[in-house]
């Protein structure tokens, strides 16, 4: 992927080193709130007015990290903004107006508008806060044990997540969770896994516009993309972890389809082709 030296996204939020404690900026109820988590959480509230302080002096909206932002940080700043410019371009099309979301870089453990995660958890988007949260210990597990490496692998995982943003603005989240509590387990894994295809098939759209509109993918690219998905299929996953598969028990899909979703979207492009929750077939 040609990534150097373009736009970087002004809505990352570097956690890294701050021991999971969002820097936030501003008082009033959120502060109030914040407090009573952290003190539930067993934390220092002297610490948490340090930080806030300091975050007041840095401009909100920039990336906190001391010192000259690494690689990895501006690699995932240039992916996002690429998102950005697309799903503003496509929402334009459909007659609407895309919120940017927010992008959390963490180490080993973070605390979300969805409750507390690790690094273990993977990344994730919470819709509550309309964040998503990379720990990019992740994109070593990736390469390493999953053995699907690469900077468009690193850039389908961000776009996946933005398309779970996506599915937040169009309501179909709420649609989900709404019916969350009407349904078995099982019935709700499967609603699950559907949820999961499309923002495969989202990551596939994003993938799209960054080849035709932008040309920044490079020969092996989509390929690369391909694999991460195959790579965390539940299938795939579940029988390197206990050795057997349970159907029942996926929330993502397996290898196959996953790559299949990421694909129609990267060949049609065409978000009327990605209604995974009417597909007879997945
Ligand atoms: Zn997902």
């Amino acid at each position: 992927m040609l990534w150097q030296g373009r736009r970087e996204s002004e809505n990352v939020e570097d956690e890294r080193g701050s021991g999971g404690g969002r820097l936030v900026v501003g008082g009033g109820i959120g502060t109030v709130i914040l407090v009573v988590v952290y003190l539930l959480l067993g934390g220092n509230p002297q610490g948490l007015f340090e930080s806030q302080q300091q975050a007041q002096v840095s401009q909100p909206g920039q990336i906190d990290s001391q010192g000259p932002r690494d690689e990895a940080s501006k690699f995932v700043a240039v992916v996002l903004a690429d998102t950005e410019d697309a799903w503003h371009e496509i929402f334009r099309q459909m007659g609407r107006q895309y919120q940017e979301p927010k992008l959390v870089l963490f180490t080993d453990q973070t605390r979300s508008g969805c409750g507390f995660a690790s690094g273990a958890s993977g990344p994730f988007y919470c819709p509550e806060d309309q964040r998503v949260y990379v720990d990019l210990g992740f994109y070593r597990l990736l390469q390493q044990r999953l053995g699907a490496g690469g900077d468009f692998a690193e850039a389908y995982v961000i776009a996946h997540e933005v398309g779970h943003h996506v599915q937040n603005l169009l309501g179909i989240t709420d649609r989900l969770q709404a019916a969350r509590g009407r349904m078995s387990q099982s019935e709700y894994n499967q609603l699950s896994v559907r949820l999961e295809l499309q923002a495969d098939f989202l990551a596939g759209v994003w993938a799209r516009y960054a080849d035709r509109v932008k040309h920044v993918v490079e020969a092996g690219d989509i390929e690369e993309a391909m694999r991460a998905a195959s790579a965390v299929g539940d299938d795939r996953l579940q029988r390197s972890s206990r050795g057997y598969v349970v159907p029942d028990s996926f929330t993502h899909g397996t290898s196959e389809q996953r790559v299949r979703w990421f694909r129609r979207g990267y060949e049609t492009g065409d978000l009327s082709q990605g209604d995974t929750f009417n597909a007879p077939e997945l």
